[in-house]
């Protein structure tokens, strides 16, 4: 028996992580019979129905999109914990809404391929993993089939679209993505995974590298819309 005091200490600590309740989007710890805190109330953020219905994707290379949120706390902070702090449960919130809308918005779309937006590999290394690839896998669930994360892929280093302007992320993008040659995809339908749409520059950009590939149709899922420049 191991009667190490620091041990012991270290074990408690790792029992109150993995036991304690959290609040799924902000980590607020929780009574163990809730799921979302008092402050995290999603229901003023959604987008509704209609205005999803009336955006035009003619000039976007994408031929419809659906998405749960507006890109606004406490979705913002959601996304945030499951990006860069790792929190699974964020994760699962945020891919169930997706799934929903999808069930909503999607009813007649039969994608052959699910996949999402990627990462060069050394950032891959550098972060661990594609975020994104952990959403595609309960997203594919719920259409019976298996992600295909390694679709696309990133043949080149971009600046961070943050500080960009909208003409200059769509310069930034052009030519860094490519099809897995592993795949064939003429005349497929493939549904395209991020996690926030901010101008429609990256899916776009996929898109267009699947549409060039042969693909017959390409239909967008992001968790959040920041909607101010979309
Ligand atoms: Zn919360």
């Amino acid at each position: 028996m191991i009667k190490n005091k620091k041990y012991k200490k270290h074990l408690h600590l790792v029992r109150r992580m993995i036991f304690t309740n959290r609040c799924k989007l902000c980590a607020k710890v929780l009574p163990l019979n809730e799921d979302v805190c008092e402050s995290c109330s999603v229901e003023k953020i959604r987008v509704p129905q209609q205005v999803l219905q009336s955006f035009s994707f003619s000039n976007r290379y994408f031929d419809n999109l659906t998405v749960p949120f507006y890109y606004d706390d406490p979705v913002r902070k959601c996304i945030h914990n499951f990006k860069y702090n790792s929190f699974k449960r964020a994760g699962e919130f945020l891919a169930d809404e997706i799934i929903n809308v999808i069930q909503r918005d999607f009813s007649d779309e039969e994608p052959d391929y699910i996949t999402c937006v990627p990462m060069t590999k050394s950032r891959r290394l550098k972060r661990g993993y594609n975020q994104c690839e952990i959403l595609i896998k309960h997203i594919a669930k719920a259409f019976n089939r298996k992600s295909t994360p390694d679709l696309l892929k990133k043949i080149r280093n971009t600046r961070p679209q943050v500080s960009l302007n909208r003409k200059e992320r769509a310069e930034n993008l052009k030519g860094a993505f490519s099809v897995n040659r592993k795949y064939d995809i003429k005349g497929k339908t493939v549904l395209i995974c991020d996690d926030v749409l901010t101008t429609g520059s990256t899916l776009g950009e996929c898109a267009k590298t699947l549409k060039k590939a042969g693909a017959k149709r390409v239909i967008c899922v992001t968790g959040a819309l920041n909607s101010k420049n979309f």
